[in-house]
């Protein structure tokens, strides 16, 4: 049931008249519960909120699909301001970002340029950058990209890894020996069963499987999801191994889980709370509502209420 209303949402989701009526109305009517704000100021009092709830922040300038080169060089410098606004504001936060929105669809040359610069600059100030995960299509390249970049000395970059997918287990496997710093989720997007897992009950076992392999082999752990079960899982599986806490953290989306975010942060856990902002939040919200319908009625009782 749930499996078929996310499909719903996600293939209404490209309507453009859904499409116009939520740009339109769309912040007042609760997408701010997901998103921190449309300008870099806003996102930037939001990091410090969480801050100072003991929580770690990531921000991701929203934005994805960008075909036109002269358009990545606007994102790339607005990265750079991101990056920048995070060192002098003494943020403990650091960058997430889309090779898509950086130009991979139009030539993966031109992504990697990019996100190398980005890279680079975050070393400078000591940032970690994470390269999302996006459509099945781009997972050979987005790992190429995380590859080339550890290859080149760079080693404040991590990517993630998608639960769903058949292929992730290999992926994992050819990853181990670079020690990467690797965020586990489920996976967020439409995919055909040839692809990804179709049931739900196997998606979390497959999450559960990759994060005893993981934890205790990668350099680096986030473990990103919203799931409890899981969550204590990572935990036990950290406690039974000896994964120090510095080698795991615990990630989630903003908006969604904030009382049990700062639950984990008291019990002495890195909490890192993914924060993304930007006019260009439709694709992002769609996706939220489509992981829980609930959400959606949380959307519509809004509207009606206007
Ligand atoms: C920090 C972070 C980064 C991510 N990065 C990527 C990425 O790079 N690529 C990618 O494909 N996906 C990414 N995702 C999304 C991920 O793939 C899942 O779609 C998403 O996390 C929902 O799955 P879940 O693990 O929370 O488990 P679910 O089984 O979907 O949810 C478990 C419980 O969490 C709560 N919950 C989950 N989602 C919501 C929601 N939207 N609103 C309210 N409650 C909710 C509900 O109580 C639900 O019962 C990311 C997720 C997180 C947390």
């Amino acid at each position: 049931m749930d499996a078929a209303l996310r499909r719903a949402i996600l293939a209404a989701a490209d309507s453009p008249r859904v499409q116009a009526f939520v740009r339109r109305h769309g912040m007042r009517l609760g997408a701010a519960r997901f998103v921190a704000g449309e300008t870099l100021d806003d996102a930037a009092r939001v990091l410090r909120e969480l801050n100072d709830q003991g929580l770690w922040a990531n921000t991701t300038l929203l934005g994805e699909s960008v075909h036109d080169r002269a358009a990545t060089e606007a994102v790339v410098a607005a990265y750079e301001r991101v990056i920048d606004r995070i060192a002098a504001d003494g943020l403990r936060a650091n960058v997430a970002l889309k090779l898509t929105h950086l130009g991979l669809e139009i030539d993966e040359e031109l992504a990697v340029r990019n996100v190398r610069t980005l890279v680079e600059r975050a070393a400078r100030h000591g940032q970690l950058l994470r390269i999302d995960m996006e459509q099945s299509a781009f997972v050979d390249a987005t790992l190429r990209t995380y590859r080339t970049l550890r290859e080149a000395g760079l080693d404040n970059v991590g990517t993630v890894l998608q639960a769903y997918l058949h292929r992730t287990p290999a992926d994992l496997e050819a990853l181990l020996p670079l020690e990467p710093n690797l965020r586990l989720v489920k996976g967020a997007y439409l995919e055909p069963p040839e692809v990804a897992l179709p049931r739900k009950a196997d998606v979390d076992a497959a999450y559960a499987q990759l994060l005893e392999r993981m934890l205790p082999a990668i350099g680096h752990t986030a473990v990103a999801t919203h799931d409890e079960r899981l969550i204590e899982h990572a935990l036990q599986v950290a406690e039974r191994d000896g994964v120090p806490r510095e080698r795991f953290e615990l990630q989630m989306l903003y908006g969604v889980r904030p009382q049990l975010q700062l639950d984990l942060a008291r019990r002495g856990f890195k909490v890192l709370v993914a924060t993304p902002y930007g006019p260009e939040w439709y694709p992002y919200l769609m996706r939220r509502l489509g992981e829980r319908p609930a959400n959606l009625l949380f959307f519509v009782r809004n509207t009606l209420r206007r």
